[in-house]
């Protein structure tokens, strides 16, 4: 099968047609000289056989009218006497002898009644009797006659031609000729052969040629098509090589350009793509888009992230990975259009995360046309923060309402005549003064703290020795805390060492601190005060007390703004609910960290860092 296939290359089929071209060609070309050779050949003979036969008949004619006897009619003697006789039959054989040159002819002259009288052949015998050949009968009619026939000895072609000889009209007698015409023949069939050879070579030829001249075509061609299936598997960085200026050359031109445009054209698209793909891999939303069936084509890793998969979700339908319920699914009827919904991943247990996916359908004419784009958006922390946001007024409220709820019945009581009574009214009127106070401290609190969010609250920080900060506060609280028996020991190390804060807030923070130890303590506690080096950048500030603690579900929430283990008790106690938050404020303000570990009905111990002094690094 292979074998066969080579003649079905181009190249094959070219030299196939040269061959056919020049067999055709040369066999049209044969034919038509061959026969005009043998035309010319032919008449050339006949014609020489013709001019000798006349010229014969003519020389003969006056032997052949005397030995008739009718050349006496002159007046010559009656009839010609044996001495005569014998010469005009030496003459005619002369004449035969001589006269003819034609290579082989065999010449007969005969008398009117067809009696030989001289003849060529090698056998006289025949002379005196009859030419009885039908050529011979006719010519002795007065007709010249020719024909060709087949010597059956010799199987060769013999020019037979009867000539009459003749004086006016009578008839005397006739130039019988035959000739053979094998050396015409000789001739044609070397012509032929000549012919046949010259065919062979200019065959061979061809084939050489054509092979030349097909290799021509084919090899650009056969390099165009490497190319192509090069191409086609990706390879967009081979040339095709130039031969030639022709056609050929401008298709392997034209191929070359064509790689160079689908190249750019590759990287272009491909730009495109990363450009694409990198845009959606750093995209902080998650994207996915479906088909028109509602499985997905393609997803973002920020999305794959947001699912939590674990499996790649290609393929799969949208409504699945998202855990909807089928409507959602694009595609079908009931699908409402775009819009947005809010997802739960995982959907069971804690520590959940709130998506918002938002669909959008596609409009586009490629696979993706009649899709879906969902994007999803982690909106878990601004959920929290709304959250936060709306227990935060409402907390701000219910603090308010409160006081004032308490300052109004007591007012009330007082104005309906419990003024007038010495022993109650000042006590009432401490009671709404009391009241008043925890309302300006709740709003001073608040006030403190949103100036801390709104980054107004601007530090004016230096350089100062923490002991110098702490030693005046402790004070205070050990005056405080006498009347209940508490005892504050100070263990201040490194407590000459600077750092770099606002004082009047740091002071706010171990106020707020120390009253939170001071006031959940219980009476006869102790509480400790300590200072430590962290490091070359921070200092710890320590506050330790034995008091009630807090429950280890809380200590979560503790910093959250209006959060309190025991609500009563704060209140009780004069507390806001908004201390530790001021706290950590300050402290993240100055780019510290604040830390609290209890143990229920043990004690507690709140750890805040702040920076220590580092010189001129500070200053700038
Ligand atoms: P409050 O004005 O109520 O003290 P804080 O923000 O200072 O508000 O404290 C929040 C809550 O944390 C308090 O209500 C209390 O339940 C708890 N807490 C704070 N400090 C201590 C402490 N040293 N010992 C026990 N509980 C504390």
């Amino acid at each position: 099968m292979k074998g066969l296939r080579i003649f079905q290359t181009v190249r094959w089929k070219i030299v196939v047609i040269y061959i056919l071209l020049i067999l055709i060609a040369m066999q049209v070309i044969s034919a038509y000289f061959i026969r005009e050779m043998e035309r010319y050949y032919v008449s050339n003979f006949t014609e020489t056989l013709h001019s000798h036969a006349n010229l014969l008949a003519v020389n003969v004619e006056r032997y052949l009218y005397s030995g008739t006897g009718s050349g006496s009619g002159n007046g010559a003697t009656a009839g010609p006497d044996e001495g005569e006789n014998n010469d005009y039959r030496s003459d005619i054989n002369y004449l035969v002898n001589n006269f003819v040159t034609l290579q082989g002819a065999i010449v007969q002259v005969v008398d009117e009644n067809g009696i030989v009288l001289s003849t060529t052949e090698e056998e006289k015998g025949i002379v005196g009797q009859k030419n009885t050949r039908a050529e011979v009968n006719m010519a002795l009619l007065g007709t010249r006659n020719e024909a060709i026939k087949m010597d059956p000895e010799t199987s060769q072609r013999v020019k037979v031609l009867a000539v009459p000889v003749k004086r006016g009209n009578q008839v005397l007698g006739a130039i019988y000729m035959e000739a053979s015409m094998e050396s015409m023949y000789q001739i044609m069939r070397e012509l032929n052969q000549i012919l046949a050879t010259g065919t062979g070579i200019s065959l061979l030829l061809t084939v050489l040629l054509g092979i030349a001249l097909s290799r021509t075509i084919t090899k650009p061609v056969i390099e165009i098509t490497r190319q192509a299936t090069a191409m086609a598997e990706g390879d967009f960085n081979r040339q095709v090589h130039i031969y030639s200026e022709d056609e050929i050359g401008k298709l392997g031109q034209a191929f070359n350009y064509l790689t160079k445009r689908l190249r750019q054209a590759l990287t272009q698209n491909e730009e495109e793509r990363e450009k694409l793909s990198s845009v959606l891999a750093n995209m902080s939303d998650g994207v996915i888009a479906t088909d028109r069936d509602g499985n997905i084509m393609l997803i973002n890793q920020r999305a794959k992230q947001l699912l939590q998969l674990e499996e790649e979700p290609l393929q799969r339908p949208l409504h699945e990975v998202l855990n909807l319920p089928e409507h959602y699914q694009p595609g079908l009827e009931n699908f409402q259009g775009d819009g947005s919904l809010m997802i739960e991943i995982p959907p069971e247990g804690e520590d959940k995360s709130l998506i918002r996916v938002t669909f959008t359908s596609l409009q586009g004419k490629d696979q993706l046309g009649k899709g879906m784009i969902a994007v999803l958006q982690d909106v878990t922390r601004q959920e929290k923060l709304e959250q936060e946001r709306k227990e935060f007024v409402a907390n701000v409220s219910h603090e308010l309402r409160t006081p004032l709820t308490t300052m109004k019945s007591y007012l009330e009581a007082l104005d309906e005549g419990a003024l007038e009574d010495k022993n109650i009214a000042p006590k009432f009127i401490k009671v709404v003064m009391n009241e008043t106070e925890r309302m300006i401290r709740l709003v001073h609190d608040l006030l403190q703290l949103s100036r801390l969010d709104s980054k107004e609250a601007k530090l004016v920080r230096k350089p100062v020795a923490i002991k110098t900060i702490i030693e005046p506060v402790a004070e205070r609280f050990m005056i405080q805390g006498k009347q209940r028996g508490l005892e504050i020991e100070l263990d201040l190390t490194d407590g000459n060492s600077k750092v770099y804060v606002d004082r009047d807030s740091v002071i706010q923070v171990l106020d707020n601190l120390m009253s939170n130890a001071v006031k959940y303590s219980n009476d006869q506690g102790k509480i400790w005060v300590r200072t430590k080096k962290m490091n070359h950048n921070w200092l710890k500030v320590e506050i330790e007390d034995q008091g009630v603690g807090i429950p280890r579900r809380d200590l979560a929430r503790i910093f959250e703004r209006f959060y309190r283990v025991d609500k009563a008790r704060s209140r009780s106690m004069g507390g806001t609910g908004l201390g530790l938050s001021i706290a950590r404020e300050i402290v993240h303000h100055h780019g510290g960290n604040i830390h609290i570990d209890s143990k229920l009905n043990k004690g507690t111990r709140v750890m805040f860092t702040l920076p220590i002094y580092r010189g001129e690094q500070h200053e700038k």
